[in-house]
């Protein structure tokens, strides 16, 4: 067989990038259940920990994993990719690769819980700072936020759960202004709905337990390299030039190119952090991924119909969705996600925290559940669930309503979405 083209469709790369099968070899992409690998000479692996072009130990790198860093790298137009043990993982390593104690980042508010909780406690302790400012910020706004400091700016493309959307190219505008890469969460997108380095985004991130794994099956992280962010020519990133000691000396900007970040991370900080992905997982990753192109259009169709159907029920306050023409995310969507805003709603229950459980425990259809972008329909209520230790009050600040729900819709059919739904609002209002 031939390697996938480099132009070929998403469809097509989901399919068969990242993995060649050579004459004899297995169809599917082998499991390669093994810590390590053998070599004949010490010559050969002395040479490997200076250019590390072969698996060596699966800390490092793994062929089952390196299938599927590739064709994720494939998918958002990247040069390189690194496979994480999960999304909290791969925030984490991507954002410690370029900061250190001393100096601070910037990210936007409106990201998921889990990556507030990493950037204003677990850095914070590694002597990290990171200035938060307003999704809706202007870019004189973004850049008065910066300091001497100040390494990359984060942001998430659709965000978990507030639905609102990242203005990219302003964002990158600033940060490259500044001399510093965008780094953006792009979970709840995936490829298929937006290419963030297409609008000048550098690095990319993913939980790949949700829509790329799909099915429920098992966490994951990765983190993605345009290769275009020059880290010589900024002067703020000396570490990417400088020989590094604990790694032979080397320069990754002269000995990588244009693959320093991704190598930096794998081989300073997987090196010595060690959340990797199991081979096994990969292989399972890799089966959700085969469909994905797919499985996105057709939860964006099924959450259309949904949201639109819900705005005009008389028990919901309102329904947050960038998709719906009376969303103020609305053109924001239709530039970075033209093809649909995935399956994720939030709407606002008329009654508050009591209704909106009552409503959730009458579900016959939709699991309740602490997980998002599943293949089936699931719901969770942030008040009582992910966000139960926010009294009221600093849930209204955290822009969480005791009444939201956030509604993950499946690929179920979507009448049977609909008639679910219906029957849980009529149990509620009784
Ligand atoms: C779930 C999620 C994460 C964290 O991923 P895990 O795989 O659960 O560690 C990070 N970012 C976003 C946008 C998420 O939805």
């Amino acid at each position: 067989m031939k390697e996938c083209k480099k132009d070929a469709k998403l469809e097509t790369k989901c399919l068969h990038a990242g993995y060649t099968p050579k004459n004899g070899d297995p169809r599917q992409i082998p499991i390669v259940q093994s810590t390590t690998y053998c070599f004949d000479s010490t010559q050969h692996i002395a040479d490997l920990f200076d250019m590390p072009t072969e698996p060596m130990y699966s800390r490092f790198a793994n062929p089952t994993c390196d299938a599927v860093e590739k064709k994720i790298a494939a998918l958002e137009g990247g040069v390189g990719a690194m496979l994480c043990s999960s999304g909290q993982a791969a925030n984490m390593l991507a954002i410690l690769n370029v900061c250190s104690a001393g100096d601070s980042f910037i990210s936007v508010s409106s990201i998921y819980g889990g990556s507030v909780n990493l950037f204003a406690v677990t850095l914070k302790r590694f002597g990290i700072e990171c200035i938060w400012v307003d999704i809706n910020a202007t870019e004189d706004e973004i850049a008065a936020a910066f300091k001497q400091n100040t390494k990359c700016i984060f942001g998430e493309t659709l965000a978990n759960p507030a639905l609102t959307v990242f203005d990219i190219e302003k964002f990158a505008n600033v940060a490259h202004a500044n001399h510093v890469p965008l780094i953006v969460d792009n979970t709840f997108c995936t490829p298929i709905l937006c290419r963030p380095f297409e609008f000048g985004c550098d690095i990319v991130t993913h939980s790949t337990t949700k829509y790329m794994d799909g099915h429920a099956i098992q966490g994951g992280g990765i983190i993605v390299d345009s290769g275009k962010f020059n880290w010589a020519a900024s002067g703020k990133f000396p570490d990417f030039v400088q020989p590094d000691e604990s790694y032979h000396g080397i320069s990754y900007t002269e000995s990588f190119g244009e693959m320093a970040y991704i190598i930096k991370a794998r081989m300073q900080l997987m090196r010595d952090f060690g959340c990797y992905m199991a081979a096994h997982s990969a292989f399972l990753l890799n089966m959700g991924l085969e469909t994905l192109a797919v499985r996105m259009p057709q939860y964006c169709k099924n959450a259309l119909t949904v949201a639109k159907w819900l705005t005009e029920n008389d028990m919901v306050e309102s329904v947050s969705y960038p998709g719906l023409e009376s969303d103020p995310y609305h053109d924001l969507a239709m530039k970075y996600m033209p093809d649909g805003c995935s399956g994720v709603i939030s709407f606002v229950i008329k009654g508050g925290r009591e209704t909106a459980m009552h409503f959730m425990d009458s579900l016959e259809l939709a699991s309740n559940v602490v997980h998002v972008a599943d293949i089936r329909t699931c719901v969770l209520h942030p008040a009582s669930e992910t966000h139960r230790q926010l009294t009221d009050e600093q849930l209204v600040a955290a822009g969480i309503n005791a009444g939201m729900i956030r509604l993950s819709v499946g690929l179920e059919n979507v009448n049977d979405i609909i008639a679910d739904l219906k029957q849980a609002f009529d149990k509620t209002r009784a």
